[in-house]
C-alpha cells in the first residue's frame, strides 16, 4: 500500500468546522487505498497568541519553557483532528513529536532534526489507523526535553516523516491553490505555477514566499521527497516541487515568480576606515551577536577620506542585538556612526531561466524605473535578483515587475482563508 503524508497548516484547521472538513478529506485519501500520516500545525493564530502570552508574563521568556508552551498548540489540533476522524467512523491516533520519534538537537526554538524513528507511527498504520503527528516539535535525547523546530516547522516535520517512511508524496495543504508567480493577496493576476524545481522553491521561500518553510524544501531536496503544495479548500491539483530535468525551464518563462518581503531591516556603518580587516571585524561582531546577514553593500571610498560606508540587511528581530554589539565595539573598530532603518522592502525575481538568459537585470531595473521606484541595494544569485527599496512602495513595485515580466494571468487568483499558512 502506498503511503501519503499530508500536512495541514493552521489556517486549514482554524476552527471545529475546518477540522471536520479536513477529517473528511483525510478519510477520502484513506478510502482511496492509501496509508495516511498527517502532520498538523496549531489552530489558526494559536502559536502567535501563546507567544504574546509568554511575553506578558516575562520580558525574556525562558527558551525551554517557551517550547513547552508552544508545543501545546499542536497537541490541541492533533487530538481534535483524531477525534473528528474517529467520529466519522475511522480509526485515528494522534502522537506528539517525541511519541513519533522525532529526535532533534538541543537548541530550543530552532532545533534541527537529527533522526526519526517512527516505530509507533508504523505500528498504527499496520493496525489500519490514520496517524496524526504534531508538527513543529521533537525531543532531545540527552536533555530529555521537548524542542521546537522554529516558526513554520510543521512543514519540516511532514517532509522528514515522508523521507524516513518512504512516502509516495508529501502533500502540503494551505489556504491558497499552490505556489504563485506572486503573492495573490498583493497581485490579483498572479498565476498558479504547476511545477517548480527545488532550487527555485528554495529561492522563492527565502525571498519571502510564505507558502512553505525553507528548511522543509532543503530537506525534501536532499532526500528526494516530492512535494505537492495545494489548497485544502478545493480538489484541484496545486504546485508540484521536484528536481528540474536537464535544460528545462519551469513554466517556460525566464522568471518563475516575484516576491516582496518586509521582514528585514538595514544597518549602515558610516565612516569605516578603508583598510584591510575592517569588514572582517564588523561582520565578526555581528555574527557573534547571533544575527543572520542577508545583503551586503560596500562602496569604494571615492574621495580622499580613506573611509567607506558598509550597509547590510538582516531579519528585523536580529536588529537590536546587532546594533547593540556594534555600538559596543565602535571605539575599537574606528567607524563613525550607525544608522538603523527598519522600513525597507525587498523585491526578488526568481527563475532558473535566468542562468541562460541575458538582460534580466536590465529588464527588472527598467520596470522599476518606469514605476518611479528608487533602488537602494542590489544583490544577485545565479537564479535570483533582489533589490531593496522603501517599504511603502514595495507592493506597487511587485505589481509593476509582475506585469513587466509578462507573468499576469487572465483571471484573478483565489485566496480561500487568508494567512498563507
Ligand atoms: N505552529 C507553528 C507556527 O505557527 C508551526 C507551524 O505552523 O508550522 O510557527
Ligand atoms: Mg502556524
Amino acid at each position: 500500500m502506498s503511503l501519503i503524508v499530508q500536512k495541514y497548516g493552521g489556517s486549514s484547521v482554524a476552527d471545529a468546522q475546518s477540522i471536520r472538513r479536513v477529517a473528511a478529506r483525510i478519510i477520502e485519501t484513506k478510502k482511496a487505498g492509501h496509508d495516511v500520516v498527517v502532520t498538523v500545525s496549531a489552530m489558526g493564530d494559536t502559536t502567535d497568541d501563546l507567544i504574546d502570552l509568554a511575553n506578558q508574563v516575562s520580558g525574556t521568556p525562558d527558551s525551554r519553557e517557551m517550547d513547552m508552551l508552544l508545543t501545546t498548540g499542536e497537541r490541541i489540533s492533533m487530538s481534535l483532528l483524531a477525534m473528528a476522524i474517529r467520529g466519522l467512523g475511522f480509526d485515528a491516533r494522534s502522537f506528539t513529536g517525541s511519541q513519533a520519534g522525532m529526535k532533534t538537537d538541543a537548541q530550543h526554538g530552532r532545533a534541527r532534526i537529527v533522526d526519526v524513528t517512527p516505530t509507533r507511527i508504523r505500528q498504527a498504520l499496520d493496525e489500519g489507523a490514520i496517524a496524526i503527528v504534531a508538527g513543529f516539535q521533537g525531543f532531545n535525547h540527552d536533555s530529555r526535553d521537548i524542542t521546537t523546530l522554529g516558526r513554520g516547522g510543521s512543514d519540516t516535520t511532514a517532509v522528514a516523516l515522508a523521507a524516513v517512511m518512504g512516502a509516495e508524496v508529501c502533500e502540503i495543504y494551505t489556504d491558497v491553490d499552490g505556489v504563485f508567480s506572486a503573492d495573490p493577496r498583493v497581485v490579483k493576476k498572479a498565476r498558479k505555477l504547476d511545477r517548480v524545481s527545488y532550487e527555485e522553491m528554495l529561492e522563492l521561500a527565502s525571498a519571502g514566499a510564505k507558502v512553505i518553510n525553507v528548511r522543509a524544501v532543503e530537506f525534501a531536496r536532499r532526500h528526494g521527497v516530492s512535494l505537492h503544495i495545494r489548497s485544502s479548500f478545493t480538489q484541484e491539483s496545486g504546485t508540484w516541487i521536484s528536481e528540474a530535468s536537464e535544460g528545462e525551464t519551469v513554466e517556460e518563462s525566464i522568471v518563475a515568480g516575484v516576491t516582496g518581503d518586509t521582514s528585514e531591516a538595514k544597518i549602515t556603518v558610516v565612516g569605516v576606515p578603508d583598510i584591510p580587516g575592517k569588514a572582517a571585524g564588523i561582520f565578526t561582531i555581528v555574527a557573534t551577536a547571533g544575527a543572520n546577514i542577508d545583503l551586503i553593500v560596500q562602496n569604494v571610498s571615492v574621495h580622499d577620506t580613506g573611509q567607506t560606508d558598509i550597509s547590510f540587511t538582516l531579519p528585523k528581530e536580529d536588529g537590536p542585538k546587532a546594533m547593540e554589539a556594534l555600538e559596543a565595539a565602535k571605539a575599537d573598530s574606528g567607524f563613525e556612526s550607525l544608522i538603523y532603518d527598519d522600513h525597507i522592502g525587498r523585491l526578488s525575481v526568481v527563475g532558473a531561466g535566468m542562468r541562460t538568459n541575458a538582460g534580466v537585470s536590465a529588464q527588472l531595473f527598467t520596470a522599476l524605473s518606469g514605476a518611479g521606484i528608487n533602488i537602494e541595494m542590489i544583490s544577485t544569485s545565479e537564479i535570483r535578483i533582489s533589490v531593496i527599496m522603501r517599504e511603502e512602495i514595495l507592493s506597487d513595485a511587485v505589481l509593476a515587475v509582475h506585469t513587466a515580466f509578462g507573468l499576469d494571468g487572465d483571471t484573478d487568483a483565489t485566496v480561500h482563508a487568508g494567512t498563507g499558512r
